[in-house]
This record gives C-alpha cells, structure tokens and sequence, in this order.
C-alpha cells in the first residue's frame, strides 16, 4: 500500500501529490487495487500534467507552510523505468529551483531500494523516501503476496539513512495470516529502523483485490473497526513512547473509496484516525476516574475547546460510555482556553493526554 498523504496534521509539510497509480509495482498485492484508492486508472502522468497539478495547488497554498513538498505516490516509485523516473523529478525539480516547492518525496517498495537505484536520485532534490513496509513478518509478507522480505526493508532503511534522506514507514493491521501480537511485533521492528515517522493503515477489502474474492469465498475475515481501532491505538502508543511520529492512521476519505463499489469490507472510517484519538482519550479518563474513590456525579471535565470533539468521542460515545462504566447520571464538559490541548481536568484532577 502506498497510499494517498495529503493529508496535513499540524506540524507537517505541506504536499501536493502526483497520483501514479500502480506504477512501478511488479504486480498486484493482494489487498491492493491502486486505481481504487486514488480514483485514477494507471497512466505516468506527464510533465504538463505535473506542473498543472503543482500550480494548481500552489495557487490556493497562499499561506503555505514553512514545508511543502511534491509527492509521487500510489504506485512503486523506485521500480518505474529509469527514464521515467527522471521524467518525472525532471518535472518537479523546476518547481524546487523556483523556490515554490522546498522537495520531493516518493513512496516505493523496499525491495526496489538499492545503491544503483539511490543513483538515480543523485541530483535531484529528493529529501523523503517512504516505504510500503506493511509487515516484518516473512510468512504474513507471503500471504499478501508482497513478494518481498522483511530483511528488504532492513536494508532499504539502512541505506536511506546512510544517504541521509528523511526515512516514513507504512505498516498494515488486518493482514491475512497476521494478528495483533504480530502488528505489535511489526511496529518493535519498525521502530528499530529509526524511521522519522511512520503511517498505520487498517487492510481494507478493495473491489478489483484478490482479497476482495478471497472475502466472497468466506476465506478472508477484515478486522472489525472497533477492535482496529483498539489495536491502533496500542501501535500509537508504542510508538509515542519510541518518539516516532504517527502521521497517519487509516486511509482518508478519497472519491475512489467511497464512490459506490469502490470499498467492498473491512475497518474503514473516514474519521478512524479521529477514533483512534477519542479512545485514548477515554482511557485516559477512565483511568482517572477508577482512581477515585466515588467520581462526583455530575462530573465536569475541563478541557481546551479544540479538544472537545475528542473527548465526545465519535457520536459522543465516550460520554455515553463513561456514564455507563461509572454510573454517572449527568457529566458537564467545560471549555477552557487557559488549559493545554494535551490535559484535562477531570474532577478538578490533572491529566495528560498521551
Ligand atoms: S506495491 Fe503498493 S501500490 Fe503496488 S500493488 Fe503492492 S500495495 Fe499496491
């Protein structure tokens, strides 16, 4: 999977991406239907088009971010042909000279990284590689037919390193023949990598995959979105604790995927990474509240007003579980600009947000 990043969390570059859907890749990863998830069907996209597509997103990037970066991505980067590769930087490099674009970024297959593919980067301003990682386990790597190793991301990563370029990692939960202790030990070996950040996708049941008949066939079963929700929680919070960025969790609301047909099953929400966040946030709370000894009821948790979405929760669940759990007839939210983003105060007692 490489999938679609521009998205903008705060803090990040901002990325006008060049959709090259499918390119580059040897054939087809079980889960994956590229043309699905960026709503394009494979073409190389030529240097007109490329330079329409930065303009175009240029123009509306007036108050752009100290960072903005031209992204090729939804295909193999690195195992395009030569001279399409150079084509294509070709294009965005006048854009990086001009100084309206500070680099480019690309996501590839580990197993397309090596010392003479690096070459052909030598001289363009290429500063972020990522990688479709998706599992360190060899036996989970084969069943999604990946064809490649966990040790060709070992070395791809070294090499990146040693050449200095900023290093994103993109794994998947809810792969055939893998289960939660195996995403955990995916992200252990991920972080090992000392990668600069890394991206969670939950595996989606896509029309036109080869998993998509392995579900009709009953042979497939996605991960419900709740328990992907609680597992990606986890991997966040390892991750935090390793200081390495997660950037992304769960694919974005693309036109491919929710156009009619385009997502069959599977763990997808256009607010996952939202989800993900709110759990924390109940956790948190929950944790605050099983350390007194009878929570006031009602119960006021005080907290910065751009947090408030969080702790709700999606459709206010969180609320709604927290009086459950605690038996708490009614629980007052109080918006409070003077708090930091990261604590609450729940009960008058402090707490930080992970
Ligand atoms: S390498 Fe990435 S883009 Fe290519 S088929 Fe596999 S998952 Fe899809």
């Amino acid at each position: 999977m490489h999938a679609r990043d521009d998205a903008r969390p705060v803090g990040q570059p901002l990325i006008i991406p060049i959709f090259i859907p499918h390119l580059g890749c040897p054939h087809q990863c079980i889960f994956c239907n590229q043309r699905t998830i960026t709503g394009k069907t494979a073409q190389t996209p030529s240097a007109d088009q490329i330079q329409q597509e930065v303009n175009r997103f240029l123009k509306y990037g007036k108050d752009r971010p100290s960072t903005t970066q031209i992204s090729f991505f939804g295909g193999s980067f690195l195992g395009l042909e030569k001279e399409t590769i150079r084509s294509l930087l070709g294009a965005a490099m006048p854009f990086v000279r001009a100084k309206d674009v500070d680099s480019i970024r690309f996501s590839t297959r580990p197993d397309t990284i090596s010392q003479e593919s690096l070459s052909l980067l030598d001289g363009f301003p290429v500063s972020t590689v990522e990688l479709g990682v998706q599992s360190m386990n060899d036996r989970v790597l084969d069943a999604a037919g990946r064809g490649h190793r966990a040790l060709d991301t070992v070395v791809a990563a070294d090499l990146l390193k040693k050449r200095g370029y900023e290093l994103g990692l993109q794994m998947m939960v809810g792969l055939p023949a893998d289960d939660d202790d195996g995403a955990m030990e995916t992200a252990r070996r991920i972080a090992a990598l000392q990668p600069d950040f890394v991206r969670i996708y939950p595996t989606l049941v896509l029309k036109g995959s080869r998993l998509a008949r392995r579900f009709r066939d009953s042979r497939y079963h996605p991960l419900p979105l709740e328990s992907c929700v609680t597992l990606v929680k986890r991997l966040y919070l390892f991750f935090k604790t390793r200081h390495i960025p997660v950037v992304r969790m769960g694919l974005q609301a693309s036109d491919g995927l929710t156009r009619a047909g385009g997502f069959i099953a599977g763990p997808y929400h256009p607010a996952f990474g939202h989800m993900v966040h709110g759990e924390m946030v109940l956790d948190a709370i929950s944790s605050a509240l099983d350390r007194m000894e009878k929570p006031p009821d009602p119960l006021t948790i005080s907290v910065h007003p751009c947090m408030v979405s969080r702790v709700q929760g999606l459709r206010k669940q969180n609320i709604y579980r927290l009086k459950r759990s605690f038996a708490l007839k009614k629980i007052i939210l109080i918006q409070d600009t003077h708090i930091a983003k990261d604590h609450l105060l729940v009960a008058g007692a402090h707490i930080i947000l992970p």
